[in-house]
């Protein structure tokens, strides 16, 4: 497999798909630019060797053209942080696009406009009349499908070789994520440093695991998150369920809840994952107590109860004391972690207090040596309202695509590169 670091751009054009799906306010600032960062050491090094980029990102879910998606938005900040000034074309397809980049010289680059802006990007037909039929349906899928090979042949056409550093967008088998690297050989499609990084982390909770391996899962529904629990099941020695789920497994479990979250319909559920943790011998921690509130308010009277005895009219928000003490126990001297998910609503100060325990307790194991990673969504949210971003050994920027990887599924944009069957 060819690498990043191994390539040399010397006047090469490269063809990148980034993620830059950034947040932006009303007046088209960039609210958080995490994911802008996160690239730059991929196009940096390009740019080094001598080489050209064309960069190909969605921004938000368009349905066609649309002013407050185009990417002109980013141009100016994207030159600051590359130091140089960044072409741009308006349309990712056409005159325009194939023009500018065949005109492209060493340390140039040029930024096409929203991938998304063309249905043939996903895949997907739009405009599809609410009662189409199945008939109409298939046949906008089959013309969408057909056009879309134009369009990722004409996207490859631009470049000599093709860089996948949009793991955020890994598990969709898009034109530019996956299905464009087969115009390339092997010897000239790579991963760029942001994707090898989430890669090998990836590795390390899944297939390179040291042990003991601690995973911690919560957030609000076991529904989510089943594909995941069930592939960790046979690789965890413990494994932490909280958060809004561990309510269910209490019901499950014959305990009295009162007005705290529950999936009614997963309570066979989260009793076969019991009988399944026993049988892999996996010590599943699910808690026992919790602080249980009045309403659902920072503000709300609190008081520590059995989780499996809340009051009438009462609801579990987060994790009781002696339930955080059975959660640092698991994770203390753990050498691989796994964290996805908040163990209460960490939103509000007042139930933040399980999530911190969990975040000090992992910073401490990554203190003595385990591998951390935090990842898909909530997890990294409080982790950063923690300011213990520092602290532990890597925080993917993938949300759906970290948990589809969990999962054990083979992320289209990975393969495409991997050749991952
Ligand atoms: P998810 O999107 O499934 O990962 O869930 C994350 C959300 O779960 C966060 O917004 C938390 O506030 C919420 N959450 C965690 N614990 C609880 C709880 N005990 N009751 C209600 N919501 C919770």
């Amino acid at each position: 497999m060819q690498t990043i670091d191994k390539f040399n751009f010397a006047g090469k054009k490269a063809f990148v798909r980034v993620d830059f799906n950034v947040p932006l306010d009303e007046n088209f600032n960039i609210t958080d630019d995490t994911r802008m960062r996160a690239a730059l050491p991929t196009l940096k090094k390009i740019l080094a060797d001598g080489g050209s980029i064309i960069i190909g990102s969605h921004l938000g879910r368009p349905k066609g053209v649309a002013d407050k998606f185009s990417l002109k938005h980013i141009i100016k900040h994207l030159s600051e942080l590359l130091g140089v000034e960044v072409q741009f074309a308006n349309d990712c397809m056409g005159e325009e696009a194939a023009v500018k980049a065949a005109a492209l010289q060493p340390g140039e680059v040029l930024l096409l406009e929203n991938l998304r802006f063309y249905a043939e990007e996903e895949g997907k037909p739009r405009g599809l009349a609410e009662d189409a039929t199945d008939e109409e349906k298939a046949a906008a899928k089959k013309a969408v499908k057909e056009s879309q090979k134009e369009f990722t042949k004409k996207l490859a056409s631009y470049a000599d070789c093709y860089v996948n550093d949009a793991f955020g967008t890994a598990h969709r088998a898009h034109a530019s994520t996956a299905l464009i690297a087969k115009y390339f050989d092997t010897d000239n499609k790579m991963f760029g440093y942001l994707m090898e990084k989430e890669v090998k982390a990836v590795d390390k909770v899944l297939n390179d695991i040291q042990r003991p391996f601690t995973a911690i899962m919560g957030g609000s529904k076991v529904s989510t998150k089943i594909g995941i629990i069930e592939n960790l099941m046979d690789k965890v020695d413990n494994l932490i369920l909280c958060g809004g789920m561990a309510f269910t497994f209490a019901k499950a479990q014959g305990g009295k809840i009162g007005n705290s979250l529950v999936e009614d319909d997963k309570l066979q559920l989260a009793l076969d994952i019991i009988e399944k943790a026993k049988a892999k011998g996996v010590n599943l921690v699910l808690g026992c107590d919790c602080i249980a509130a009045d309403k659902f308010a920072n503000d709300a009277n609190t008081q520590v109860c059995d989780d499996k005895n809340i009051p009438d009219g009462w609801m579990g928000l987060d994790a009781g004391p002696k339930t955080r003490e059975e959660f640092k126990a698991a994770i203390k001297g753990a050498k691989t972690i796994l964290w996805n998910g908040p163990a209460g609503v960490f939103e509000m100060d007042n139930f933040a207090g399980g999530s911190k325990a969990i975040a000090e307790a992992i910073a401490e194991a990554t203190k003595e040596g385990a591998f951390s990673l935090i990842g898909g969504g909530d997890s990294v949210a409080c982790i950063n309202k923690f300011g213990m971003a520092d602290q532990v050994s890597y925080i993917s920027t993938g949300g759906g695509a970290l948990l589809e990887a969990i999962e054990g599924k083979i992320l289209p944009g990975i393969a495409a590169i991997r050749g991952d069957k």
